[in-house]
């Protein structure tokens, strides 16, 4: 017999012993997944016996998350933004980093106020850019592009989870027929993989997990900030804006790519890390 009270406490040791260091709170995670109830309140009954089945189903998941696989596959959802969103292998699992390009749109967004914008979400995976731009610009127009099957999946039932009535197109962003069949948006955002080859060779054990095509932006991680900016600028309303998500240190060379593809006044955010997450800029009125 195990009690909750030890079985939590063991969750933590086993996390704790493979080096893993938010264990507390990952263990608080599991622990609430396995009982469907919030610690505080489960901790309330620590002496009591914990169930055969739950004690093997929070094993089952502390030996899995042993191995360095993703906590938030096992858990099988994930927040982003505050809004729930599903993932499993196969989709890239929505990073707090992320919730920069949301934060920078509404910037701009409410600065330029455009009524019924439409926005297009490139390489959008599990949804959570897209989903949670229908969610704060509701009168928008989002359209998001997804290549994937699997993620693709993930991405329809993360916008009926949240309620968000998007437009879901499979294609490849680098296909540009696609890009020609499409009316012209005020906004395009995207954080498309941007992994260099080194970055590849070297990845975390958690981030080895996740798919390849959504992290491997080529030799130099840039590929697809080259690719996507030619085929996709001429679908950018003059005076619309482009918003790119880079990986640490691209800065520099996104905003040139911006530059040499007709667009101006390019703009950096930053992450909660204080690391320049967010590249935007405006297409040229006339070019
Ligand atoms: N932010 C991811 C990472 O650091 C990379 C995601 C991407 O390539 N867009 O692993």
């Amino acid at each position: 017999m195990v009690t909750i009270g030890e079985l939590y406490a063991n969750v933590k040791s086993m996390l704790k012993k493979v080096d893993i260091d938010t264990y507390r709170f990952e263990s608080k995670c599991i622990m609430e997944h396995a009982f469907k109830i919030e610690l505080p309140r489960l901790l309330l009954n620590a002496d009591s016996a914990a169930p055969d089945e739950i004690v093997k189903f929070v094993h089952s998941m502390v030996n899995k998350r042993s191995t360095g696989y993703p906590l938030q596959y096992i858990l099988g959802e994930w927040e982003f933004y505050g809004l729930p969103f599903k993932v499993g292998e196969g989709v890239l699992i929505p990073r707090p980093d992320t919730e920069t390009i949301i934060d920078t749109v509404l910037k701009k967004y409410n600065a330029d106020k455009n009524s019924s914008p439409r926005i297009a979400d490139l390489c959008s995976g599990s949804g959570c850019i897209a989903v949670t731009l229908k969610k704060e610009i509701p009168d928008a127009h989002v359209t998001a592009i997804e290549v994937s099957d699997t993620a693709l999946e993930y991405l329809r039932e993360n916008a009926e989870l949240n309620g968000a009535d998007i437009e879901i197109i499979k294609g490849d962003v680098l296909d540009e027929s696609l890009a020609e069949k499409l009316e012209q948006f005020d906004i395009i955002v995207s954080n498309p993989p941007y992994l260099s080859k080194n970055d590849m060779d070297n990845l975390q054990t958690e981030v080895s997990f996740e798919p390849q095509s959504a992290l491997d932006g080529g030799q130099d991680g840039l590929e697809y900030y080259r690719k996507m900016t030619s085929i996709w600028k001429n679908k950018i309303k003059p005076g619309g804006l482009f918003f790119y998500e880079i990986g640490i240190g691209q800065g520099e060379e996104v905003k040139e790519i911006f530059l040499e593809n007709g667009f101006e006044n390019t703009e950096f955010s930053r992450d909660t890390a204080d690391i320049i997450r967010i590249v935007s800029a405006y297409r040229k009125q006339e070019d």
